[in-house]
C-alpha cells in the first residue's frame, strides 16, 4: 500500500511541487505552520529518521533543502524539522523534513 507521499510523488494526489531530483520531491504542505512550509520527501519509502540507513538519504534531504531555501528566497534563515515517532507528533509514516522559513521562528519549538 502506497503511502501518502508516495501517491504525492507518482501525482495521484495533487500537491504544488517546488522541487525534485532523482532522490528526493518536495512540495508545500497542505497546512503550512509558515509562510515557507516545504515537505522533502525521499522518493523511497522509508517509515522514518530511527530507519533511515546509515547509506540513506540524508545527504539528498539536506542538499534539496540548500536548494530549495536559495530558490525560495529565504535569505534570513530557515529551521529543518524531522518528527520521528508520536511524541514528535509524526501523522505521515513516510521519511519527510519539514523546511520552515518566511518568518521569525521561535525557539525553543513546542
Ligand atoms: P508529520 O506530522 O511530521 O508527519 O508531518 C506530516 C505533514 O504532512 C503535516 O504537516 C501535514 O500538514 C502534511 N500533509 C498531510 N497531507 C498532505 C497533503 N495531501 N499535501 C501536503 N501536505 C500534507
Amino acid at each position: 500500500m502506497p503511502t501518502l507521499f508516495t501517491k504525492i510523488i507518482q501525482r495521484e494526489i495533487p500537491a504544488e511541487i517546488v522541487y525534485e531530483d532523482e532522490h528526493v520531491v518536495a512540495f508545500r504542505d497542505i497546512d503550512p505552520k509558515a509562510p515557507v512550509h516545504v515537505l522533502i520527501v525521499p522518493r523511497t519509502e522509508i517509515p522514518g529518521l530511527a530507519d533511515l540507513p546509515d547509506d540513506g538519504d540524508h545527504r539528498h534531504i539536506l542538499n534539496a533543502a540548500k536548494t530549495i531555501a536559495e530558490r525560495l528566497g529565504l535569505t534570513g534563515g530557515y529551521r529543518l524539522v524531522f518528527n520521528q515517532g508520536p511524541d514528535a507528533g509524526q501523522t505521515v509514516d513516510h521519511l519527510h523534513a519539514h523546511l520552515l522559513g518566511g518568518r521569525q521562528l521561535g525557539w525553543p519549538p513546542g
